[in-house]
């Protein structure tokens, strides 16, 4: 099973796909991670990356296509995955249709989690992250049992640099231009699959596993 989660920031992919990659077995993909440790251990790429990523703006194609590319031929993979965050553009989904075709792995469905601007804002600019399991907490919406520390292995926790008010409001103008597209690319390829995800995180979840009942059985 091999699905892309689409959806503004704070749509709730990243937790969805934790849920939905616990359930099925099969890794969750953020390319955000996989961008944040290229710019943690300083690789060629984390450094070209770095530059977007500090002004808030989405990195370039080729970077992310190669830093998937070869996260996709790790051996965990080989079952499924979720990709959260990936692709961004038509032409990364466009390079990543050839690359699964060539592999004879096409994808099995696009879930797109719905929600407003006005949510999108409310939910990230409260956000904090924990940098060892990137957990999420909200500082009124889902606040950790100890203030600013993970529940789950007591971390600090961290606020990114891209999640200010500001910054989130290019992230979504940057959407709207970039990503949006992919909605009509996937719908021709019989592929999208919508999930309402203006409700608590537990709502989602049914929505999103009724959505996908026919191909994850
Ligand atoms: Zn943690």
């Amino acid at each position: 099973m091999r699905f892309v989660f689409l959806g503004l920031p704070g749509a709730g992919k990243g937790t969805q796909a934790r849920i939905l990659s616990e359930r099925l077995g099969i890794p969750a993909i953020s390319t955000g991670d996989i961008l944040r440790e290229h710019v943690q251990a300083g690789t060629r790429l984390g450094v070209e990356a770095r530059t977007s990523m500090d002004r808030g703006e989405y990195v370039p194609d080729r970077l992310v296509v190669r830093m998937v590319e070869e996260r996709l031929r790790e051996p965990d993979a080989g079952k499924g995955f979720i990709l959260d965050g990936f692709p961004r553009t038509v032409p990364q989904a466009q390079a990543l249709e050839d690359a699964l075709a060539e592999l004879g792995t096409p994808l099995t469905a696009v879930v797109k989690f719905a929600i407003s601007d006005r949510t999108a804002i409310l939910r990230i600019t409260g956000r904090y992250t924990c940098p060892v399991c990137k957990r999420t907490y909200h500082k009124e919406l889902s606040p950790p049992e100890t203030d600013l520390q993970c529940d789950f292995d007591a971390t600090p926790l961290e606020k990114r640099s891209d999640e200010d008010e500001l910054t989130v409001k290019r992230r979504l103008a940057i959407y709207r231009q970039q990503t949006e597209p992919l909605e009509l690319f996937y719908w021709e390829r019989g592929l999208l699959r919508e999930v309402e995800a203006e409700g608590p995180k537990q709502e989602v979840t049914r929505a999103m596993l009724a959505a996908i009942e026919d191909v994850s059985a």
